[in-house]
């Protein structure tokens, strides 16, 4: 059997590439708008930094990271980036980028990696989109990064969209709210999930987001976090609802919404899109305050978002939202005759050095195949070389369009359509 593509992964054939065009250009325009710079790091870490910037209890981490030697040194092993947060914030420490700015703000677009169970909107190697704002605690922060992924996805064309958001605590209050986790679970925890009976000590947050049906059931009446909040992230919370609706954006609040780590801290969001069914999460995102220090940085509080690429195209896709590729006028040279081709060659190339869409057939086929082919590329202009023009320094100029066709001197071939190309 031929080889084939590992699972999980997408060959983005040209025809396709056209979206991935549209949306990326979508992106960098709004991200320039709201003040974001493109970074671009490595696809491949040191596996501790996603230890510690994810962390151990994780699912990537436990499950779905691919790991490898290094080849250099013994017992250090790379792992192909599962996410762009941890790598975003090395590069921000190891450029010391927080002793050149007291704010940044740092966008990117690329692969990630995931031993992931490939289904629709599920892949291996899928792409994301990021952003990190570094450097202020301020409740805007969170409000601008929400008010970017909305507004991005509204660009779009997207309608019906449903940001829920929380407020996940710090190392304040969270400890406190840990422990009435564990106690209102513990009496149950026979009847939990194989994962959330792990997670129960562990990370007794994410029982709260659990999918599976029993431990939602068993989630009923749960002491939620919004009500034990410190004061400060009480006020924190209060500010950032009341800049989004100065924005105008509408937000759903979802008190079950973690993410179980104690570098996450505060807001938590999910852009989710309901009308992809099972896998309807768009782009998730919140606070992490503590991450920069957990990897060894000063004390820099940041916020920021993910946003699952493969899944936006899929929803663009389902609403018909994709637009057409537009098509570039071009023109194609036909050549008969060993001479005429010598000719047309230097017509087309001449072309091109104009930035004009332009082809030709170099294999001396007959005129109805050379024009079949101009057909097929769409060719709106078509020149026509014989080696009888050729002697009188003429060729015909065809407008596939109406059919109609004039003779043109070789001298002024180039220029004319050129003209007629840009002038559109
Ligand atoms: P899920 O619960 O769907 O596994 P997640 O919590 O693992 O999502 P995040 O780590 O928050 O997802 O990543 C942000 C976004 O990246 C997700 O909202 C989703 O759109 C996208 N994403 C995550 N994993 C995959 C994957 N394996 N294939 C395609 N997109 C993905
Ligand atoms: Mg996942």
């Amino acid at each position: 059997m031929a080889i084939q593509k590992p699972r999980g992964t997408q060959d983005l054939l040209p025809s396709v590439l056209g979206n991935w065009y549209y949306i990326e250009n979508t992106i960098r325009r709004l991200c320039k708008t709201y003040g974001f710079e493109e970074v671009r790091t490595p696809m491949f870490e040191e596996t501790g930094l996603f230890l510690r910037g994810i962390g151990e209890t994780t699912d990537i981490v436990q499950k779905e990271m691919y790991s490898f030697p290094t080849g250099d040194k013994k017992d250090q092993s790379y792992t192909l980036r599962p996410e762009g947060t941890a790598s975003a914030v090395r590069a921000y420490l190891e450029n010391k980028i927080y002793g050149q700015e007291s704010i940044t703000k740092w966008f990117y677009i690329g692969p990630m990696f995931r031993h992931d169970k490939p289904q629709a909107g599920r892949y291996r190697q899928f792409h994301q989109f990021g952003v990190e704002l570094l450097g202020t605690q301020a409740p805007s922060a969170d409000a601008e990064c929400i008010s970017l992924v909305l507004q991005l996805l509204r660009d779009l064309g997207l309608k019906d969209l449903n940001v829920e958001v929380n407020s996940v605590g710090c190392p304040t209050c969270r400890p406190a709210y840990r422990e009435k986790l564990i106690a209102f679970f513990e009496p149950k925890k026979e009847e939990l999930c194989e994962l959330c009976q792990s997670r129960l000590y562990k990370n007794p947050l994410r029982i709260l987001d659990c999918k599976e049906e029993k431990c939602q059931q068993l989630a009923v009446g749960v002491p939620e976090l919004s009500d034990n909040l410190c004061e400060e992230c009480q006020d924190h919370f209060h500010h950032v609802k009341e800049y989004l609706t100065a924005a105008g954006e509408k937000f759903t609040l979802n008190p079950r919404l973690v993410r179980g780590l104690d570098y996450y801290t505060k807001t938590a969001f999910e852009v989710q899109y309901t009308p992809l069914g099972s896998q309807s999460a768009v782009a998730g995102g919140g606070r992490y305050d503590g991450l920069v220090e957990e990897l060894d940085g000063p004390h820099t509080p940041a916020v920021g978002f993910a946003m699952g690429m493969e899944r936006l195209l899929l929803a663009l896709e389902k609403q018909g939202l994709l637009p057409e590729q537009q098509q570039e006028d071009s023109v194609f040279v036909v050549a008969l005759g060993e001479m005429a081709q010598k000719e047309a060659f230097r017509i087309t190339n001449a072309l091109r050095n104009a930035y004009v869409k332009a082809e030709m057939e170099g294999s001396g086929k007959s005129m109805k195949s050379q024009m079949k082919y101009a057909n097929k590329i769409n060719a709106k202009y078509v020149i026509i070389i014989g080696d009888n023009e050729l002697a009188e320094g003429k060729v015909i100029l065809k407008y596939m369009d109406t059919s109609e066709q004039e003779t043109v001197s070789l001298a002024e071939i180039t220029n004319r359509i050129t003209e007629l190309v840009k002038g559109n």
